[in-house]
């Protein structure tokens, strides 16, 4: 066992109204520059939808790029030494600027030059990148509009995964909100495909960041991300990439993201893992175990044995403190309700998710019970909104077992919870029910 720290980071996704507050002020504090101003390193997704940049999520799209194999490792997709070759010097499988979206502001001239006429002027849409008026077809959070009606199925590969599964009548929609920021993958596939060797992981903090000085504009980076979490700066021709807001961590203070977050459902920490057995838990043959074998990388911070290999493996004292105070151990494996957002992708990431137990549909309807009532827990959890296996191609690579024992225990928590704040004595039979 070789012990390593890593900041990490869980999500309440119940809690996200999709505001964008983490986004914007991300991007005051990072992006606010010429050459970036496509780039989002928070962004918020609709789901179901086709996410940022558009059906990132498609993978078979990249073949000629690279990919994790089964092995953990990463390698080039094109077949052959010379595609490879021809690869490494095209690089053409990156999202295009439309995939992204064009960044545009407003033609405010159109307003205030304007004669007097019968209807009222608007302000055009001008792009940013070449100063022209533009039609506006496509940007983030699009989907939006489609209120999660089945014109997303279309567009959304998760979705078109489950289309048999799920029912898309009108009053059964659904939709959720998903923030994104780099993984800070533990086997992170930026890194192994930067030719110069410019993307590195901190071996303090597992923090992955691009030096700027080495960065070459291979744009492998770009290409070799599952999530597409790098971008690459058309202005300085280097990629950048979300920095864990890293001068902030050292000072002691939360991500700008995680501090002005609105719902307070950003929960950050240091974790400690097992450095020895990464490539191992990112090799398991079934995609269905890469979930608990993400899970099993991860000590624990109170264990005796853990904390002699740490100080061993020169992690100072108060770090591992920080640890065992952080809530993400907690989170993902005490309380086991936080999974991580395509485990699939095998770069073992580390921002978390705790899946939304939205509302329910026909036990509302029917009964009026809903997912906090203990008269009808469980009933409850099999008529939610959100189709589960929707749930379980973001976050389990479609194991619906997993799942589904989270969302019971989430329900069973409000349930007894709002036994509590309502002044009854709790019903001591639901933890047992749910452990
Ligand atoms: Fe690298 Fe992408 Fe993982 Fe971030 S999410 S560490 S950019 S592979
Ligand atoms: Fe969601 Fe918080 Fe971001 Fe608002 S600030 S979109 S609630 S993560």
């Amino acid at each position: 066992m070789r012990v390593m720290a890593q900041m990490a980071m869980v999500m309440n996704l119940d809690k996200c109204i999709g505001c964008h507050t983490c986004s914007v002020t991300c991007k005051q504090a990072w992006t606010n520059r010429t050459g970036t101003e496509y780039v989002w390193f928070n962004n918020v997704e609709t789901r179901p939808g086709q996410g940022y940049p558009r059906t990132y999520e498609d993978q078979e799209q990249w073949k000629g790029g690279w990919e994790l194999n089964k092995r953990g490792r990463l390698k080039l997709r094109a077949g052959g030494r010379f595609k490879k070759l021809a690869t490494i010097f095209s690089n053409p499988k990156m999202p295009s600027i439309q995939d992204y979206y064009e960044p545009w502001t407003y033609d405010y001239s159109t307003l205030t030059d304007a004669p007097a006429q019968e209807h009222t002027p608007v302000a055009r849409p001008q792009s940013l990148l070449t100063g022209k008026n533009m039609k506006v077809e496509w940007s983030s959070n699009w989907d939006d509009n489609l209120g999660g009606s089945a014109a997303t199925a279309k567009h959304d590969p998760m979705l078109a995964k489950i289309a048999d599964k799920v029912r898309m009548e009108f009053e059964e929609t659904f939709m959720f909100y998903l923030p994104r920021i780099c993984e800070h993958c533990l086997n992170p596939s930026c890194a192994a495909s930067c030719p110069s060797g410019a993307i590195y992981k901190r071996s303090e903090d597992g923090i992955v960041l691009v030096d700027q000085d080495r960065c070459r504009g291979w744009r492998m980076c770009v290409s070799g991300c599952p999530y597409k979490k790098v971008y690459f700066n058309h202005k300085t021709g280097k990629a950048e990439k979300c920095t864990f807001c890293f001068p902030r961590i050292e000072v002691g203070l939360p991500t700008v993201c995680a501090e002005t977050c609105v719902g307070r459902l950003r929960y950050i920490g240091l974790i400690l893992y097992d450095a020895d057995a990464v490539l191992e838990a990112a090799s398991v043959p079934d995609d269905h175990d890469l979930y608990e074998a993400q899970r099993a990388l991860l000590l624990d911070p109170n264990d005796s044995e853990v904390v002699r290999a740490a100080e061993r493996d020169g992690i100072p004292h108060d770090w591992i403190e920080a640890a065992q105070r952080s809530p993400i151990h907690a989170l993902i494996n005490v309380f086991k309700v936080a999974l991580p957002l395509h485990p699939e992708y095998r770069t073992m990431p580390m921002v978390w998710y705790i899946p939304p137990l939205s509302p329910v549909v026909d036990v509302v309807k029917d009964t009026g019970y809903d997912a906090e009532d203990r008269t009808n827990l469980f009933a409850a959890i099999d008529a939610l909104r959100i189709p589960i296996e929707y749930l379980a191609e973001l976050f389990t690579a479609g194991d619906v077992a997993v799942v589904d024992k989270v969302l019971k225990k989430l329900a069973a928590m409000r349930c007894y919870m709002r036994d509590i704040n309502m002044g009854r004595e709790p019903d001591a039979s639901i933890p047992a029910a749910v452990d």
